[in-house]
This record gives structure tokens, C-alpha cells and sequence, in this order.
């Protein structure tokens, strides 16, 4: 099992921050959107509350439309750009965290796997997780 909290940076350095206790669910998502932003097949979201995370560094924001018609937001670090994480402005206190900066990446185990249909053939969805054409309502 994990110690909390975590600590976790941006790759500069700048941001830091703790996450004080375990995500609530861990999701891969397959959409384009995150194959551009983690330029790679898919990328990693850990749902926190805003409670549960210490933050401390310099933030830029910015958002985009998401597929469900909600506002999604991203903050990230504005000296090096990696991005810390997402939410939406209508329900700030429920953060969308790419967990891939934390210090124990032990605890990003997702759980369920999105927007499969815009998923990289050469990648097999490990057994025993959830899949979802799109985003799950
Ligand atoms: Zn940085
Ligand atoms: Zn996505």
C-alpha cells in the first residue's frame, strides 16, 4: 500500500504538490484529445477531491469544449507546460489529476479504460478492466 501523501512536480520543478489521500477512481482515456496532450496512445486521470491536493507554483489556465458539452479546464505549469491537472469550471472542487507526476507512481492503476474507440490498435486493453466506447455517463 501507498503512503500518503504524495508528493508529485511538474518536470521544471516549479509546481509541486502533495495529494493527501488515495484518488477515487483511476482512468485511461483513449480520446484524441489526450493521445495530442500526453503525446502518446492514451492518458492518466486520477479523480481527486480539490480538498486532497496541496498545490504550490505558478499556474496558467486553459480550456476547451469537451465532447458532454461541459467546459474542460486544465492548469498547468507556466514555466515548462506539463500539465498538473483538469476540471470543470461548474464543479471546481472535483479535480481531474494527471497523476503521472507524483513521486509513487504505484497508485496509477486505472481501473477502467474510455473512449476505446478512438484507441491505438497496436495497444491491447489489459483483462480485467472496464472499457467504454466513449465517455461514460
Ligand atoms: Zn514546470
Ligand atoms: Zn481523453
Amino acid at each position: 500500500m501507498a503512503n500518503y501523501p504524495i508528493s508529485g512536480a511538474c518536470q521544471c520543478g516549479k509546481v509541486t504538490y502533495e495529494l493527501l489521500a488515495p484518488p477515487k477512481l483511476v482512468v485511461a482515456c483513449h480520446c484524441k484529445e489526450c493521445q495530442k496532450l500526453s503525446t502518446s496512445a492514451f492518458s492518466i486521470t486520477a479523480m481527486v477531491d480539490l480538498a486532497d491536493l496541496k498545490i504550490s507554483g505558478d499556474l496558467s489556465e486553459w480550456s476547451r469544449m469537451a465532447d458532454s458539452g461541459n467546459r474542460s479546464a486544465a492548469k498547468f505549469c507556466s514555466t515548462c507546460g506539463n500539465r498538473i491537472y483538469h476540471f470543470d469550471p461548474a464543479n471546481p472542487t472535483a479535480i481531474k489529476l494527471k497523476p503521472s507526476n507524483l513521486t509513487d507512481t504505484s497508485i496509477i492503476q486505472p481501473v477502467a479504460h474510455i473512449w476505446v474507440s478512438e484507441k491505438q490498435e497496436w495497444y491491447q486493453i489489459p483483462e480485467g478492466v472496464k472499457t467504454f466506447d466513449k465517455q461514460p455517463s
